[in-house]
């Protein structure tokens, strides 16, 4: 298929004509063509011309020397006319005197230069003649014309005697009616023609035909010339009628000057070509040099707009090729003063700039972070590589925004970006390099390594606060360091620890930390037992059991009421502190799961302590992601009564620093617990935030106050203060007292004295299996903790 292709391609550029050459070729056969047709229309032109000026010398020859004749015979007539009014001439003819005839003829020819001079009778006979042609008694030779000339009183003829021709003038002679007619002949010969052709400038020969038959014929021409020039006759005057004769171009016209009695004679008019045809030969070579020199010349201009015309195309194919290879940098300068070229080249000089503008933003984009403009993962990613493979000992700063998503929900989320772009630019004027990875997450490449306290001065420069539509947001940072190589390696291991750090350093609490190999095995423990954990919850036989703690009725001296605490045997773990896995549950968000083992495993221990005859309520610790799920209270209630135990064998214990997260939406469950008939307690009292007056509105029926108040209580005044205190505002909100962490004598003693309600601890007894509760319940029974 490829080779296909190939072989496509191959073809259609072998197809492919050069632009150049098209435009050369055509431009080239354009002048050639109109070369050509200016030289065939000049030629025909000309010959038509050439033409026009030959049958004009012809004809206007053929005129004057018809005039030349006419105005000849003229002459003679008047010459002719003299001699006929003669008296002494008239005397002699009719008296028949011969002598005196032929004497007056012969004086008069001879002063009027006639060839021949005769009288010839009425009768056509020659009286007297000049000739041996006519000889007088023997009748002339023409009848028809004598008649005519007695009729007429005179004729002019042309006529033959003895093989030349004449031109004949024949008159009556009157006394006063015609007694006799006188001729009087006079030669046609060379020396007459050579006379004309001073005139017409033409060579000319007179020729007599009788039959078709040639008599004579005298010419300005030689002989073989005058044949010549008979036999190439041709009226229709044209270039055909040309002929050549010894290196002269000769065209011959004729015209009739006579056609009487059989006999023709014509006039040929012959002219020399030969200046015509040179003028026309110099013509036709000027004309031909210039169309030369034209299409010479449009050789020239062809080849140079040819070129002008695909050089640019050439040079803006190389830019494109340019411009696929990402070479946008180079401008095109074209110089091309085609209007159309121009335009093209401003095109791709605007396509150039466009694809660069739009490459240069792809680029940006792939490489940057939209909304702070710092560098995004993917870039940074390759930064921390080169730095790494380059083994050069380097700072990397990981920077979370602390609870950004509480800014986002508190602030909006514009307020939360604006937060974010205010922390990015001034992370940008600390120089180095720096990227967003992911919503509040930052990271910093410093130009130089810094010192804790350097970087704690940075840390407060870019926690300054964003004052915005008066809102005040007060951003809190973490920042978490590691130093490359020695912290990480591999970009795997980079971020796996900068997690790591930065957990740490949230937890810490200037919120800045450097990075330590213990913060990772804390963290590959916690991945541990959450994995573990995970495995348990799903494991048949459970690694989980329930202890219980008891809590003393100080006032009753009986314990009716037991804490369930959770404990893990792992097999790889062994046991795994609930204060661990518990918060690791939470994190992990497994926590529901959890729960619903405890609650299940303390319905069915109730159940069975109920069994035993004993009357106790077992109290379950909740967090807070249990309070917020919905399914707990209905889960709680259908075990409830499908064991078959009542509401009030159950209560349950919160943490009170789960419920300052959320306390509207805390309160509102804990209010249906309260519904349900549970009762309910703040756990660890006095570890939150919460005042006593924020209790008024807590839905609980004990406050349960943290052991740390507790365990040095018989030594610590003021913790004693303190109990005291909590003990009597919670009597006032109507809420009983427990404390834990009672660890000796004293301390029950003196919250017997302030009155509280319920004592735990490991001075009553530690947390203990069910049946061990079972034991000590009836062991204690009797048991008197506290003198009345
Ligand atoms: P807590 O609810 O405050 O539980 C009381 C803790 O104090 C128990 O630790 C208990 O063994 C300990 N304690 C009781 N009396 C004394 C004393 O006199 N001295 C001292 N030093 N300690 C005493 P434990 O069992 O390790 O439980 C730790 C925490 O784990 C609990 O604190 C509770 O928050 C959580 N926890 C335990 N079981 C569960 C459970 O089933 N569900 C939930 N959500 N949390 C549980
Ligand atoms: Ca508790
Ligand atoms: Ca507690």
């Amino acid at each position: 298929m490829a080779l296909n292709q190939n072989g496509l391609v191959k073809n259609i550029s072998m197809r492919l004509k050069s632009l150049n050459f098209q435009i050369f070729k055509l431009i080239l056969g354009l002048l050639l063509f109109t070369a050509l047709g200016i030289l065939v229309s000049v030629w025909t032109n000309t010959n038509q011309h050439a033409e026009k000026q030959l049958k004009k010398n012809l004809v206007l020859a053929e005129n004057v020397f018809q005039q030349l004749l006419e105005s000849r015979e003229q002459q003679l007539f008047s010459s002719a006319d003299i001699l006929t009014s003669d008296f002494g001439f008239k005397q002699a003819i009719a008296t028949q005197d011969k002598a005196t005839i032929e004497s007056v003829l012969q004086n008069h020819g001879d002063r009027i230069e006639a060839d021949i001079m005769a009288v010839i009778s009425l009768s056509n006979e020659v009286v007297a003649s000049t000739t041996p042609a006519l000889i007088s008694g023997k009748p002339f030779p023409d009848q028809n014309i004598m008649r005519q000339v007695f009729s007429d009183g005179g004729a002019s003829s042309l006529m033959i005697f003895e093989d030349k021709l004449y031109q004949v003038i024949m008159l009556t002679i009157n006394a006063p009616t015609p007694i006799a007619a006188t001729l009087l002949a006079f030669e046609m010969d060379q020396q007459l023609l050579k006379r004309l052709k001073v005139i017409t400038k033409l060579e000319n020969t007179i020729s007599a035909f009788k039959h078709e038959k040639r008599l004579l014929s005298i010419s300005t021409l030689s002989e073989a010339a005058a044949l010549d020039a008979l036999t190439n006759v041709d009226n229709q005057i044209s270039w055909f009628s040309i002929y050549f004769l010894s290196e002269s171009a000769l065209v011959s016209r004729q015209f009739i000057v006579q056609n009487q009695q059989d006999m023709l004679i014509v006039v040929t008019l012959t002219e020399d070509m030969s200046a015509i045809f040179q003028e026309f030969y110099n013509l036709q070579a000027n004309i031909s040099i210039i169309a030369l020199f034209a299409v010479m010349l449009a050789l020239v201009f062809a080849y140079v707009l040819a070129n002008k015309l695909s050089r640019p195309l050439i040079s803006l194919a190389k830019i494109a090729k340019r411009i696929s290879l990402g070479q946008y940098h180079q401008k095109l300068h074209e110089t091309s003063q085609l209007k159309e070229v121009r335009h093209l080249s401003d095109a791709f000089e605007t396509m150039q700039d466009n694809i660069q503008a739009r490459e240069d933003k792809i680029i940006f984009q792939a490489n940057h972070d939209l909304l702070t403009k710092l560098n995004n993962r993917f870039y940074i990613e390759q930064v921390l590589l080169e730095h790494l493979t380059s083994s050069i000992s380097f700072q990397v700063v990981g920077i979370n925004i602390f609870a950004f998503r509480n800014i986002n929900d508190v602030f909006g989320y514009q307020n939360g970006d604006l937060c974010l772009k205010h922390i990015a630019n001034a992370l940008k004027k600390l120089g180095g390099q720096s990227a967003r990875l992911t919503g509040g997450e930052l990271l910093w490449l410093p130009d130089k390594a810094l010192s804790i306290t350097e970087l704690k001065r940075i840390k407060s420069t870019l926690e300054a606060p964003l004052i915005n539509d008066e809102v005040t947001i007060r951003p809190k940072l973490v920042f978490g360091v590691l130093t490359c190589p020695d912290d990480a390696q591999s970009l795997e291991v980079f971020f796996k620890r900068l997690n790591i750090v930065l957990d740490e350093a949230k937890k810490s609490e200037d919120k800045l930390l450097s990075f330590q190999p213990a913060f990772e095995e804390k963290y590959i423990r916690r991945l541990t037992v959450v994995t573990e954990l995970k495995r348990a919850l799903v494991k048949s036989d459970s690694e989980f059991r329930l202890f219980y703690q008891p809590k003393l009725s100080i006032w009753e001296n009986k314990v009716q009421h037991v804490e369930a605490l959770i404990r893990w045997n792992n097999d790889i773990l062994g046991f795994v502190s609930p204060e661990e896995f518990i918060t690791l549950a939470e994190q992990a968000g497994i926590i529901n799961q959890v729960t619903d083992w405890v609650v299940k495993q303390a319905i069915i221990d109730a159940k069975y302590i109920q069994q035993q005859g004993i009357d106790i309520c077992i109290a379950i610790n909740l967090s807070a992601h249990d309070i917020a799920n919905p399914r707990l209270l209905p889960n709680v209630l259908a075990h409830l009564e499908n064991y078959q135990v009542a509401k009030t064998c159950l209560s349950f214990e919160i943490t009170e620093s789960d419920l300052v997260e959320d306390p509207v939406h805390a309160i509102a469950e804990m209010k249906r617990y309260r519904e349900q008939g549970f009762a309910l307690a703040i756990d660890d009292f006095g570890t939150g935030y919460s005042s006593l007056e924020y209790l008024k509105n807590l839905p609980v029926t004990a406050l349960k106050i943290d052991k740390s108040f507790v365990l040095n209580l018989a030594s610590e005044t003021s913790d004693q203060s303190i109990v005291q205190t909590v003990i009597k505002l919670a009597h006032q909100f109507g809420l009983s007292v427990i404390a834990e962490g009672i660890e000796e004598q004293k301390a029950l003693e003196l919250l017997q004295l302030w009155q509280c309600e319920y004592a735990q601890g490991y001075h009553i007894s530690r947390p203990i299996p069910l049946a061990e509760l079972i034991a000590w319940h009836q062991q204690h029974q009797q048991h008197q903790w506290l003198s009345v």
